[in-house]
């Protein structure tokens, strides 16, 4: 699926579940969704985030992109400042350059867990831990909607590597695929508009 299509997912499953959770429906809070439903697609070199990032599109430049960029934030962070949270941040980028695109860690539970533990701990100790909600549904969005694509996700990786799909899917890239998905994108765009007065009502 395209990040396009994943970004109006994560927008569009915020405004919804705003409704029903208790959840501020800030730009902030639609922002973090947005990105977080990019997040799962970060082990793919060639994936929205890393085409902005990655100075090569090669599986391993990105590996020790992450790595690097993770050991030298903790390395600066104890020389100079010792804040646990830039600690999480190291950790959270050494995650990114340890996961694979093949086994898709990140699209698993336990690569969800990886990121929410990391992100939310930062996100409390800036005190901003109101945006670990958004967080949570822009990524579960995302592993969600890959369930409704002919491949499916490792839901239970490491510990099942069985792909778990709905009984309905589309491939990627095909004529259909790219229909659905501009239908998706189309939908919700009409609905973010629908619903944009009581949006900018809740905004603050
Ligand atoms: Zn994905």
């Amino acid at each position: 699926m395209t990040g396009k299509t994943h970004v109006g997912i994560g927008v569009m499953s915020a405004v919804i579940l705003s409704q029903y959770i208790p959840m501020d429906l800030t730009v902030s809070a639609l922002s973090v969704s947005a990105l977080a439903a990019l997040l799962p697609d970060v082990d793919h070199p060639k994936s929205i985030i890393n085409k902005y990032i990655l100075p090569f599109k090669s599986k391993g430049a990105k590996v020790t992109f992450y790595f690097m960029l993770g050991i030298f934030v903790i390395a600066v962070n104890s020389f100079y400042f010792s804040y646990s949270h830039l600690n999480a941040l190291g950790v959270f980028f050494i995650f990114i350059g340890a996961s694979n695109h093949r086994n898709g860690t990140t699209h698993s539970l336990t690569g969800f867990l990886c990121f929410l533990f990391t992100i939310g701990y930062i996100m409390v100790k800036i005190r901003c831990g109101n945006l670990i909600v958004p967080f949570s549904i822009g990524y579960l969005s995302h592993l969600s909607a890959d369930m409704f694509t002919s491949k499916g996700i490792p839901l239970f990786y490491p510990f099942s590597k069985k792909k778990f799909k709905m009984p309905i899917t589309f491939t990627v890239g095909s004529f259909w695929g790219k229909m659905i998905e501009s239908i998706i994108t189309a939908g919700g765009l009409i609905y973010l508009t629908y619903k944009l007065p009581i949006i900018m009502m809740k905004m603050r």
